[in-house]
C-alpha cells in the first residue's frame, strides 16, 4: 500500500462517499442531497471504478453509495461488480425500490444498507417525503435487505420536532432483537428547515441512562447505545467539532469531482476526463485542502472509545 492520504489536521482518510446520481424518486422536506447542486452528467461506471481503485491503494477501504435515490441507477449492479476488494460497500436508500433488487446487490458485492425512515406512519412519511402511499415499499425493502443479508440494515430516523419525536421508542422496539440498527440523526438546516431542529441532547440523555453499555464510535465520534437487544446510534453533526475532527470521508458528486466538505461547495475538484495519474494527483490535492467545518483542537478517545467498525 502507498502512504495514507491523511489531511493537514491529521485525519486519514479511508472512506469514499459516492453520489451516484442527483435524481431522486421522494423529495424529502429537509433533504441536503449530500449538499450538491450540480446537475453534470452521471458519474460513470468506469469512474467510479477507476477512481476506487487508485484510492484503494492509498488505504480508502470502504465506500458508500449515496445520492439524489442510487436505486434509480440501473447500472448499480454493474457499478458494484466493476469495484476493487474493499472492505466495506454501503448504501444508502430510500428503500422504495429496494425489495426486487436486494438479493441481485448482495449479489454484485454490497455489504448492506441504510434506509432512510423518519416514521413508520403512513400520513407523516407522505407529509416527509411529499409524496403518497410508499412507505409500504419501504418496509419491504427492509425486509428484503434482512433476508438478502444485508445486514446490519441501519435505518436512518432524522429528528423533526413536531414530526417523529414521539416515535423513537416504537423504533427503538422495531429494531430489538433483530439485525437491524436505529441511527437517529440530527437535523442539519437545509431549505430553511429549521423549525424541524429538535434538540437531540435530552433523547440522548434518556438513552444513557437507561443503556446496558454504550459505546463512542471514532467516526464522528458518535455514540451507540445498547438498550435490551436493541442498537441505537445518536448523530450529531450540528456545531460538532468533533464530528468534523473524527470525520474520515472524502465525498464525490454525482458529476465526478472530489468534494472535501458536505458543508462547501467552493473547494471542489473535478476529476472528469483526467488519466489515472492525474486522478491520483487530485485526490491527493482534494485531502490536502480538506479542513474541519467546524473547527477545535483534536481530542483524545475515551475509555469507552472502540474504533470504528463501520462508517455510517
Ligand atoms: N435517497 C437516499 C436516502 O434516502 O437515503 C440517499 C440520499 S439521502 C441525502 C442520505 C441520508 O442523508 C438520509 O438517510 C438522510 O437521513 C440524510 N439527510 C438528508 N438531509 C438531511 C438533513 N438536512 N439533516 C440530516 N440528515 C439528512
Amino acid at each position: 500500500m502507498q502512504d495514507s492520504l491523511v489531511d493537514t489536521y491529521g485525519r486519514r482518510v479511508t472512506s469514499l462517499r459516492m453520489s451516484l446520481t442527483n435524481r431522486c424518486n421522494l423529495q424529502c422536506i429537509y433533504c441536503h442531497n449530500e449538499g450538491e447542486s450540480g446537475s453534470g452528467k452521471e458519474i460513470a461506471v468506469d469512474e467510479i471504478a477507476r477512481l476506487a481503485r487508485i484510492a484503494s491503494k492509498y488505504g480508502v477501504d470502504r465506500v458508500k453509495f449515496s445520492g439524489g435515490e442510487p436505486l434509480l441507477r440501473r447500472d448499480l449492479e454493474d457499478i458494484l461488480r466493476a469495484l476493487p476488494p474493499l472492505r466495506d460497500v454501503s448504501l444508502t436508500t430510500n428503500g422504495t425500490l429496494l425489495a426486487p433488487r436486494a438479493k441481485k446487490l448482495k449479489d454484485a458485492g454490497l455489504d448492506r444498507v441504510n434506509v432512510s425512515l423518519d416514521t413508520m406512519n403512513s400520513s407523516r412519511f407522505d407529509c416527509i417525503t411529499q409524496r403518497k402511499g410508499q412507505l409500504g415499499h419501504v418496509m419491504e425493502g427492509i425486509d428484503a435487505a434482512l433476508d438478502a443479508g444485508l445486514t446490519p440494515v441501519k435505518l436512518n430516523m432524522v429528528y423533526l420536532k413536531g414530526i417523529n419525536e414521539d416515535e423513537v421508542e416504537h423504533m427503538i422496539e422495531f429494531v430489538r432483537g433483530r439485525p437491524l440498527v436505529l441511527q437517529v440523526i440530527e437535523l442539519m438546516n437545509f431549505h430553511g428547515t429549521f423549525k424541524y431542529h429538535a434538540d437531540i441532547s435530552a433523547l440522548e440523555k434518556s438513552l444513557k441512562a437507561r443503556a446496558d453499555d454504550y459505546r463512542c464510535r471514532e467516526m464522528h465520534r458518535r455514540t451507540k447505545y445498547y438498550l435490551q437487544g436493541a442498537e441505537v446510534e445518536i448523530v450529531r453533526p450540528i456545531d460538532n467539532s468533533e464530528f468534523c475532527m473524527n470525520c474520515n470521508r472524502l465525498r464525490v458528486t454525482s458529476d465526478f469531482k472530489l468534494k472535501p466538505c458536505l458543508l462547501r461547495n467552493d473547494n471542489l475538484v473535478n476529476l472528469r476526463g483526467l488519466d489515472d495519474d492525474e486522478l491520483e494527483k487530485a485526490l491527493r490535492y482534494a485531502v490536502g485542502i480538506r479542513e474541519p467545518f467546524f473547527k477545535a483542537t483534536p481530542i483524545a478517545i475515551p475509555k469507552k472509545a472502540e474504533k470504528a467498525t463501520s462508517d455510517n
